[in-house]
């Protein structure tokens, strides 16, 4: 049995009140390890000894010296790849060819922010021939970073990388459903010859969050999560005014038109929804296809809902895992129940797979519920499950209207072969990523966020960097003379 602890100050070591907590495999509710589960006052140690690391020697250290540590974590990742991957499989039900993906890909996230640290130079301004004025870019400080159960790691690296790579040291709290990833992640760190206090791992629930959030001694908070935790944190952040990240949740139009390629259309729907079982943030869960092609387009997902395997994460053959736990195992469930209360029609799923195999574990068949009108509440609230729900719409500009009718805007795409409306919808979507007859792609160059209720800021590409730094102007008179404005 895995057993996990705290690391602080660069110790392992116990809650002050020895929690522990039961993490469950969602494939069979088997207890899978016993992790630390920390209070309030471990992540006030923990704060406070990023606070003594960050006003101490780590401010010293260089971008060759920072780009070098995210190149050696790099390399530690791919290391212990095969390892991580079937932690991660093991704790959120993915399959493991998924999260083989998410370790290929937090790797590269660590590389691509060491080489834009690298190229950190700072810019030297116009001024008098007396002056140095410079623009320079420095660390935040002390970070908190708080990440979700569905890509427990991968979401973690998204931060680390930059708060490290731009000179920060942090404290990092994982939903405290799958902290193993993360766990093994902070081995790794163990293994550098980082200084104390550079970087801690506090494993916990909601009240850990909360003290980064309040803590005086945080100068940012960055947070993966939904909106209530999310509206709590910048509540909190209030008390000293400090930096806030927020990558909250979606409500994903995926907006097929009469002349898209329907083979791929099609194809594609299925992976944008049951990706992950459909808990990923970005997930395209609302499916809108124009009016001529409707009910063809939902007979074909018909025929290909029944063929897709459900199973183990570990079994070759599964495209499909369980669903995280048993709490959103009921609320899937129960906005299902509500869509076909509020007139939407069960095509298929809806309910748990029959059979001996699904009897233990937190599984559902994908589903899809069809006939949707924009004005449900499925078709505005996220589901973060296996569910699609299917609208129809008649023009561009009702597909518009009704795709921007909600609060969130993360994500959002088309498929269309006309490559005029293909550039109208994606300028007029209000969205921070759209598509064009594709779904899910994201790479560490390119901003990731949502508009909206879907967050504030941005992680990966410059950007993701650049909200770890603070902006100083350093001018410096070399030849300071009186100045004479009040005479002399
Ligand atoms: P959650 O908000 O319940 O929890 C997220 C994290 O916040 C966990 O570590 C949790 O322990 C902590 N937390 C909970 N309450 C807190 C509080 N009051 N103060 C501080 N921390 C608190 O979210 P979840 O259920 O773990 O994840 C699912 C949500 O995350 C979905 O809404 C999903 O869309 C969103 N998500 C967004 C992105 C993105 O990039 N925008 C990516 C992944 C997940």
């Amino acid at each position: 049995m895995i057993q996990t602890q705290l690391y602080i100050d660069g110790q392992w070591q116990s809650p002050i009140d020895r929690g522990t907590r039961a993490i469950v495999c969602p494939a069979d509710e088997s207890v899978i390890a016993q992790a630390a589960e920390a209070t309030r006052a471990d992540a006030r140690l923990a704060i406070a000894a990023a606070r003594k690391a960050f006003d101490g020697p780590w401010r010293q250290t260089t971008i060759r010296d920072r780009a070098k540590l995210l190149n050696k974590i790099a390399d530690l990742i791919d290391r212990d790849a095969e390892k991580l991957a079937h932690l991660e499989s093991l704790n959120t039900g993915k399959t493991l060819t998924e999260s083989r993906t998410d370790m290929g890909d937090i790797a590269a996230t660590f590389r691509y922010f060491a080489g834009l640290v690298a190229s950190e130079s700072g810019a030297v301004n116009e001024a008098p021939h007396h002056v140095i004025s410079r623009t320079l870019r420095e660390p935040v400080g002390v970070c908190g970073l708080i990440t979700p159960w569905n890509y427990p790691l991968l979401q973690a690296a998204w931060k680390i990388a930059p708060a490290l790579g731009a000179g920060n040291t942090v404290v990092i709290k994982p939903s405290n459903l799958t902290p193993l990833t993360t766990h093994h992640f902070t081995q790794l760190i163990a293994e550098l010859d980082l200084p104390p206090g550079v970087f801690n791992l506090v494993t916990g629930g909601a009240e850990v969050g909360a003290e980064l959030a309040e803590s005086l001694d945080v100068d940012l908070v960055s947070f993966t999560g939904g909106a209530f935790a999310g509206e709590s944190i910048m509540k909190a952040a209030t008390g000293n005014f400090k930096r806030i990240g927020l990558e909250l949740g979606g409500k994903n139009p995926n907006i097929v038109f009469a002349d898209a390629d329907l083979d791929a259309a099609v194809d594609y729907a299925l992976n944008a929804a049951f990706f992950h079982a459909g808990q990923v943030c970005s997930a395209g869960s609302r499916l809108m296809v124009e009016d001529s092609i409707y009910d063809a387009f939902i007979g074909r997902l018909a025929e290909r809902l029944p063929r897709i395997v459900i199973g183990n994460g570990f079994h070759g053959e599964t495209q499909m895992g369980p669903v995280q736990s048993a709490q959103q195992h009921e609320k899937i469930l129960g906005m299902v129940q509500a869509g076909i209360a509020e007139g939407a029609r069960l095509v298929h799923g809806g309910k748990r797979p029959a059979g001996d195999v699904y009897k233990q574990g937190y599984w559902l068949e994908p589903t899809l519920l069809a006939d949707v009108t924009a004005g449900m509440k499925i078709a505005k609230e996220e589901i973060f499950g296996p569910v699609i729900t299917a609208e129809r719409f008649r023009s561009e500009e009702e597909a518009l209207r009704a795709a921007n009718d909600t609060p969130y805007g993360l994500a959002a795409a088309v498929w269309t072969r006309d490559l005029d409306k293909a550039n109208r919808m994606s300028r007029a979507l209000r969205f921070g990523t759209v598509w064009v007859n594709d779904y899910h792609p994201y790479f560490p160059e390119a901003p990731w966020g949502g508009y909206k209720a879907s967050g504030i800021g941005r992680e990966l590409a410059r950007i993701g960097l650049d909200e770890y730094t603070e902006l100083k102007h350093s001018y410096i008179n070399l030849a300071p003379k009186a100045m004479g404005w009040f005479g002399a």
